[in-house]
């Protein structure tokens, strides 16, 4: 299940992109892997130098650093190919976390691939999975949205397109929008459970959970802090629907007359019940009639 590395060859590295994560805030929140890997590539690519010189200053790092940014990729994306394709080691790291998870490197991840260029994992932090994992909200599906738009009319229509979807939704949200997005969720999701995750990992981490409503009165009162945010969402109830014994006697007594599929549809239309429940209990039906 497990494979071991030999971290203290370093001459062994192969060439190939290296996607790195990096801590969310707690400089501790580094794989070993990370450390070694970082230290051992030909040239680490970053969002921000003067963000990342922290974190490599911190960890003894002097590996040559280089920025590659939203505004500075497409130039760039053919300079790091032509050094992997030439058997470079690079690393690509973002500010914080998991790059590529609302950070750049995609359109080069990917043509990496297509020009059959090592990609490498060294996995780690990431805000929204921490969030998550922290969050007690239902976790074996989830929708991560990235940022909610900044535009109110947006966010709204944003969030309900989201209305129906049973399982847990992920978004980042900033502190001047929280009081706005929460009462977009109370007014078009429902009074839902919803979770504010702040500022993980770091000396002001705070997780907070409530209804809309509940959260929306205390943010209210108490003023929204500055930090960075998580803002998880409960899924749709799965409305219930179940046959009842009226149902059952209503297909019955059509599947004399008309088909699985023409009974199934008029009783779903005069009940308003799933049109699927109702054709698979009408084939039950059927099924159970043959067999008498
Ligand atoms: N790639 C990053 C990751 O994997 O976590 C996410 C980058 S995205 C540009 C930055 C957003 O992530 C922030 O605006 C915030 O919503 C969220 N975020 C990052 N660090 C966080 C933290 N420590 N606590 C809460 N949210 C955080």
């Amino acid at each position: 299940m497990y494979r071991n590395t030999d971290l203290s060859d370093k001459s062994k590295l192969p060439s190939g992109l290296y996607i790195v994560a990096t801590p969310i805030g707690n400089l501790q929140d580094i794989t070993i892997r990370a450390i070694e890997t970082l230290k051992t590539v030909d040239i680490i690519y970053c969002e921000d130098k003067r963000q990342s010189s922290v974190l490599l200053s911190h960890y003894s790092i002097s590996t040559p650093l280089s920025s590659y940014h939203e505004h500075n990729a497409e130039k760039m994306r053919p300079v790091l190919l032509e050094k992997l394709q030439n058997g470079s080691s690079i690393a690509l790291i973002s500010d914080a976390g998991t790059p590529l998870i609302s950070d750049p490197g995609y359109k080069l991840v990917s043509q990496c691939h297509d020009l059959e260029i090592k990609v490498i994992t060294i996995p780690g932090p990431s805000a929204p999975i921490a969030a998550l994992s922290a969050s007690g909200m239902p976790s074996d599906h989830f929708y991560f949205g990235g940022f909610l738009p900044a535009k109110e009319t947006d966010r709204r229509r944003c969030l309900e397109e989201m209305k129906n979807f049973g399982h847990t939704l992920i978004y980042f949200e900033t502190p001047n929008r929280l009081l706005s997005t929460l009462e977009i969720i109370k007014s078009s999701l429902g009074n839902r459970l919803v979770c504010i995750a702040r500022e993980l990992t770091k000396t002001f981490e705070n997780i907070r959970r409530g209804t809309a409503d509940e959260l929306l009165q205390y943010y209210q009162s108490e003023g929204v802090l500055k930090g960075e945010i998580v803002l998880l969402i409960k899924g749709a109830e799965e409305k219930q629907e179940t046959l009842n014994p009226h149902m059952d006697q209503a297909l019955s007594c059509l599947l004399q007359v008309i088909s699985t599929k023409e009974a199934s549809s008029l009783v779903s239309h005069l009940t308003g019940m799933s049109k699927k429940i109702l054709y698979d209990r009408a084939i039950e039906l059927r099924r159970n009639e043959d067999e008498e």
